[in-house]
């Protein structure tokens, strides 16, 4: 049987999601196909929202019509307006409670899920995506598709460029492994090419431990404050593994010289892995246990490898209706990016399934300045001068895109003065209509 929609989003990590309401608020018959059986990919185990310049992100969104998924996160926050190191003004969603909510929205607003459709072929001509098919043998048909296929692992990449399947939240044994829309029509992808020692990827940079393993006193730390920082001994301060983090906004000298603890339901230990037996050493987590994933003492999951090149609108190059979103659109790490690149990816597969002109956000704005630095050519290049391209990892939380929206004069806490340029740039509640 074939199944047809406006349009079909693959993959439901938050750049799936965001994209999948955005489209359906522009009008458009909208389904979402996941692989595996709960929404939000990589984001059931993050937790971090609203830190620096994810701020003024938020607030756009908001200001946009945009900014559901900002809003549940924030009504689902244990903590709001905490500092960590290099981190101001975060709020850190309860990872458990995230994923319900968020499917309970979809459905409400009339999006169809076809959960386990792990989509593994493509049929197109011309650079025109015409179907897609799922391993169970589901055919979907659609006007406009978006890949938010994410680009964590799969196992092979794991374990070529990582220190092996660390078993974590993306669980490729059980359902299959990620497959790329756009590799499925034959697009090239690029990796990021940051780390001096591999030939690219990234390693994911925390990991979660179970808050019942920690000590009484450091739970209760962490439930009051949010944060805990222990100084790590020295013997087992490791400055190398900050170099392969994909997260470069946290790759500060603190986040070696001591563990980073954050309440995020469990707690978010802010290092790509950490030893077992060393970890047992540490004041309060003589009996600690991962919880993701599962073997955080050795490694963790590889991501960063399977960016394509895409315009402003989130076209990908050398297609007439495939839409990118999330980690596939750039070397774009964060939740917050996630959303941001879906939300933009997902009203525009509505626009083009309608026969309407395409939307670009002006870069007047945070986001519409970071579509548009983070987004690569069809050689691998930056595609616009001064850009990074794959040798950075693109944040509005930190790194070198912060430091941008800082020079840009982007950067404020003032909701106020950012609905204004929103207004001001023509945007305000566009992505309602
Ligand atoms: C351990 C960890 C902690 C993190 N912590 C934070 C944090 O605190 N704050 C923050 O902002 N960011 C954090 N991040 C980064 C953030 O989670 C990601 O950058 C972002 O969520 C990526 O979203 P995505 O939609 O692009 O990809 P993903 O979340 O990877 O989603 C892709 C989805 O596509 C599905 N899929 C893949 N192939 C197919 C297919 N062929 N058919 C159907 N479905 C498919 C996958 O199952 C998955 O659900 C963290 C990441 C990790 C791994």
């Amino acid at each position: 049987m074939k199944i047809y929609h406006e349009v079909i989003v693959i993959g439901g990590g938050w750049s799936g999601v965001s994209a999948a309401l955005a489209a359906n608020k522009a009008g458009a018959d909208t389904a979402l196909c996941e692989r595996t059986d709960m929404l939000l990919g990589a984001g059931l185990v993050g937790g971090i929202m609203r830190n620096n310049g994810r701020f003024v992100a938020t607030e756009e969104c908001i200001a946009m019509g945009c900014g559901e998924l900002f809003e549940l996160t924030d009504s689902i926050s244990r903590h709001r307006n905490i500092e960590f190191p290099g981190h101001r003004h975060a709020s850190l969603y309860d990872v458990h409670l995230a994923e319900p909510a968020v499917r309970r929205l979809l459905l409400e607003r009339g999006i169809t899920l076809y959960m386990q459709a792990r989509i593994t072929r493509a049929k197109h001509h011309e650079g025109k995506l015409i179907q897609v098919e799922s391993d169970q043998g589901q055919v979907f048909l659609a006007d406009a598709f978006v890949d938010a296929t994410g680009s964590s692992g799969p196992q092979g990449l794991c374990q070529r460029l990582g220190n092996g399947c660390a078993a974590c939240i993306q669980r490729c044994p059980a359902f299959g492994p990620r497959v790329s829309i756009a590799r499925l029509m034959g697009l090239p992808e690029y990796m990021t090419s940051r780390r001096r020692d591999i030939p690219g990827g990234a390693m994911s940079g925390s990991c979660k431990i179970y808050k019942e393993t920690l000590s009484q006193s450091l739970r209760e730390k962490l439930d009051a404050e949010g944060v805990a920082i222990i100084p790590v001994p020295k013997d087992m301060v490791n400055h190398s593994k900050l170099d392969s983090k994909v997260c470069q906004q946290y790759a500060l000298p603190e986040y070696a010289e001591s563990l980073v603890l954050l309440d995020t339901g469990h707690a978010k230990l802010m290092t790509s892995y950490f030893p077992l037996e060393h970890l047992r050493q540490i004041p309060g987590l003589e009996n600690a246990r991962y919880a993701d994933p599962l073997a955080g003492g050795r490694g963790n999951s590889m991501r960063l490898t399977a960016t394509v090149a895409r315009d402003n609108s989130m076209l990908a190059a050398g297609t007439q209706n495939l839409f990118v979103a999330g980690e596939k659109a750039g070397i774009c790490v964060g939740h917050t990016e996630a959303i941001v690149t879906g939300a933009l990816a997902g009203r525009n597969a509505a626009l083009l399934a309608k026969g309407k002109p395409l939307m670009v956000i002006p870069d007047t704005l945070a986001t519409g300045d970071f579509i548009s630095f983070s987004a690569i050519d069809t050689e691998g290049n930056p595609a616009v001068p001064g850009g990074y391209g794959l040798s950075a990892s693109h944040t509005f939380a930190g790194s070198v895109y912060f430091e941008r929206m800082k020079a840009l004069g982007l950067y404020t806490t003032d909701k106020q003065a950012i609905r204004k340029r929103v207004r001001q740039a023509g945007m305000e509640g566009v992505f309602s209509t």
